[in-house]
Parts: C-alpha cells; structure tokens; sequence
C-alpha cells in the first residue's frame, strides 16, 4: 500500500472550519486507499504570537525557554485534528516531535535533525492508526524540545517521509503549488509543474517562504518527491524533483524577495592581512550566519566593508561586531534594516549568458541603486533599497519573460 505524508501549514489549520476540512481530505485519502502519515503546523499567526509574549516578558529570551513555549502551537492542532478523526470513527492518534524519535542538535530554536527514529509511527501504521504528528519540533540529547527554524513542519514532513520510505510528502498550503514569484506580490506569476531540488533551494534561501530551505536541502539529500498543493482547492501543484534536460529551457525560472536580511558596514577598517578573518571569525563563533560581504577597494590605508546577516540574529551581531571593530581601531560600524534582496534564479543561467546585465538594466530604468551584488551559476541577488522590492520583482519578472500570457 503506497505512504503518503500530509503536511498542513498554518493557514490549513487556522480555524476549526479549517481543520473540518483537513479531516475531510485526510478521510478522502484513506478511503482512496493511501496508508496516510498528517504533520501540522499551528494555527496562523500562534508562533508569532507566542515569540510577541515572550519579548514582552523579556527582551532577549532563554531559548530553552523559547522552544518549550514555541513547541505548544503545534500541540493544539494535532489533538484537534486528532478528536476530530476519531470522532468520525478514524482511528487517529497525536504524536509529538518526542514520541515519534525527531532528534535534534541542541541549537534552540534552528535546531538541525541528527536522525528520526520513527518507531511508533511504524508501529501506528501496523495498527491501522492514522498518526497526527506535530511539525517543527524534536528534541535533543538530553530530551528538552527544540524547534526547527520558522516554517520547520516542512522540514518535520520531509524527514518523516524519508525515515518511514513514503511514496510521497505532500506539503499542503494556501497557494496551489509553487510559482514563478510569489503570487501575492506578483500577480502575473504562474505555478510551475516541476521545479528542481536545486532550483528550489535557492528560491526558498532566497526568499519563497513556500518551502523552508532546510526541508528542500533535506529533500534533495534523501531523494524524497515533494508536492506542493492547495488545501483549499483541487489541483495540479508543484513537483520539486531531480533535475531533467527540459528544466534547462528556460535561463530563468523564478524571481524572489527576501526582506529578512540587515546590512552591517564597518568603517575605516585597516587595510592589512588579518582583518578580515578576524572580523569573520568572531561572528562565526557567535553562530551569526554571514550572507553578503563586499569590500570597497582601498584608496588609502583603510577601507569600509559591509556583509548581510539575518534581521534575527541582529540584536545578537552588532555587540560583537562593535567589540571586533574597536580591536581592530576601525572609525565607526552603521547598521541599515531597510534592505531587501531581489534575486533571478535558474538552472537555465548556466547556458544562458546576460541574465545578469538584463537584471542590472531593468533595476537602472527604474531608477533603483545596486548596494550589493553577488552570483552563483544558477542565481544572481541583488541587495536593494527595501521600498523598491515589489516594484523590483514585477519589473524583473516581466523583463525575463515569465509573466502570464494574458488570453
Ligand atoms: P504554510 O503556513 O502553509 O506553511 P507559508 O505562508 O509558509 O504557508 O507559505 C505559503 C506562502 O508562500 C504563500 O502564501 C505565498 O505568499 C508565499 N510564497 C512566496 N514565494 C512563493 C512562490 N514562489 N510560490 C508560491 N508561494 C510563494
Ligand atoms: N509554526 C511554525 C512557524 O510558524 C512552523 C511552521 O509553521 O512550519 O514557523
Ligand atoms: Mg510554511
């Protein structure tokens, strides 16, 4: 019998309606013959919630804390959705991250997963059980709950499926598959039918919140097929799958928007060997991730160099990097929340030449100032003003060639 894992993101679960229809399609496809594995998210807008209540209680919370406060949204769900089936005679059972075997490093609140037992929903599904796990969490080594990162019941689905060898894992949302841009701010974007691992990595790293990054990583590395379908309405989605010859067709395959990203420069910094691996290496120390650096060319003995961090880990950067500054007798360090990336992205670029001077000469017409660029073989990112984002995307999507052809 063919294994499907169901995952249900916030919005699909965002009210008790919502959830009625959850156990409609969950029933639909255990009567269409399919053994059925669901992993929740909480209900829109409650993991918010809950991090607003922790900065109210305090300014920079524990993250142990944080991850046993986080860890309640995802409970809610599966007990509902859980009395909700066996309340229609299913025979469902809720699970946390603790009782299916997610084990994770002890990095609250980003943890990674070392490995997934998955024993009891084994043993569930023997039983005829339909296991209602609860997404984004595991524990570690010493059985205190951890979180995934933001949008982590994607990556709790895809590790499922890979553990238990399903057939498929079907990340359920509020759009119905993944699109060329996000729909929401551009309206002439059109879903793609199959998109590569690859592809989608780097449209989810740089900003399609459709999938969380780490669960496409994760998906790529265990070969898992990916679906990614509406629950509100019926329809083809998205296959994120391993490469094939005609994805090369196009040079560019979609454009992205990451407003999460927060410029740092440092001023004045000496122009010696050393600096920069110091400057580095320090933030590296702190689990501060890097994203953008760029180094203007030094006319005299100092120069400025200015690098990307996610707006997150914001609060936690600029100490360190104002302590590191001052070590190294640079003059000042300025810190700029109002940026976005733009990013073109396609497997398509690595025979395609000029996507880059096409992007560079669509954001000019617009009047819109490159602060930082940086390329891959198959992406190329701009780090804009954050006002023009939108304007960008649009602008960049049309000019590439994607939007819609309007019938
Ligand atoms: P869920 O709560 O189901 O996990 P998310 O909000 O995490 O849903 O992800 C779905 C949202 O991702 C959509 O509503 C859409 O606005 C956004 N999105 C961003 N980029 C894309 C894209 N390229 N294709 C589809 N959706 C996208
Ligand atoms: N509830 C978590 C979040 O909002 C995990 C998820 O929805 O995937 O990030
Ligand atoms: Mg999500």
């Amino acid at each position: 019998m063919a294994l499907i894992v169901q995952k249900y993101g916030g919005t699909s679960v965002g009210s008790i309606e919502r959830i009625h229809r959850v156990a409609d399609q969950v029933s639909r496809t255990l009567r269409e013959g399919y053994q059925t594995v669901v992993v929740l998210s909480a209900m829109s807008g409650e993991t918010d919630r809950l991090i607003k209540l922790a900065q109210q209680a305090t300014p920079t919370p524990d993250e142990r804390e944080m991850d046993v406060l986080l860890s309640t949204g995802e409970r809610v769900t599966i007990a509902l959705l859980a009395m909700e089936l066996r309340g229609r005679g299913i025979n469902a059972r809720s699970y946390t991250g603790r009782q299916v075997g997610i084990m994770t490093d002890s990095a609250h609140t980003n943890a990674r997963i070392a490995r997934v037992t998955a024993d009891r929903i084994r043993e569930a599904l023997e039983e005829g059980i339909v296991p209602v796990v609860a997404g984004f969490q595991g524990i570690n080594e010493q059985s205190d709950v951890t979180t995934l990162g933001r949008g982590g019941s994607d990556l709790s689905a895809v590790a499922l499926a890979a553990a238990l060898k399903a057939d498929r894992c079907i990340i359920y949302t509020d759009v119905d598959g993944v699109y060329t841009a996000d729909p929401n701010i551009v309206p002439t974007a059109t879903r793609i039918e199959k998109i590569s691992y690859e592809e989608m990595l780097e449209m989810a790293s740089l900003g399609a919140k459709v999938l969380q990054a780490r669960s496409v990583e994760f998906a790529a590395k265990f070969k898992v097929p990916v679906e990614v379908n509406s629950s509100f309405k019926e329809g083809k989605g998205t296959l994120v799958t391993k490469e094939d010859t005609d994805m090369e067709a196009a040079a560019v395959a979609g454009v992205t928007g990451d407003r999460n990203q927060a410029k740092i420069t440092i001023v004045g910094v000496p122009d010696k060997p050393g600096v920069a691996a110091r400057i580095f290496g320090t933030v590296a120390e702190a689990h501060i991730n890097v994203d953008m650096i760029i180094q203007n060319i030094s006319q005299t003995a100092a120069t400025d160099l200015s690098f990307t961090v996610h707006k997150a880990d914001l609060k936690k950067a600029v100490p360190i990097i104002q302590a590191v500054a001052k070590d190294i007798e640079a003059k000042s360090v300025a810190v700029t929340e109002a940026i976005a990336k733009v990013s073109l992205i396609g497997v398509g670029m690595r025979s395609h030449s000029g996507v880059a001077a096409k992007m560079f000469e669509v954001l000019a017409r617009e009047g819109i100032n490159i602060m930082m660029i940086s390329t891959s073989e198959i992406k190329i990112s701009c780090v804009i003003d954050e006002k023009y984002l939108e304007l960008a995307m649009r602008s960049l999507h049309s000019a590439v060639g994607l939007d819609q052809i309007q019938s």
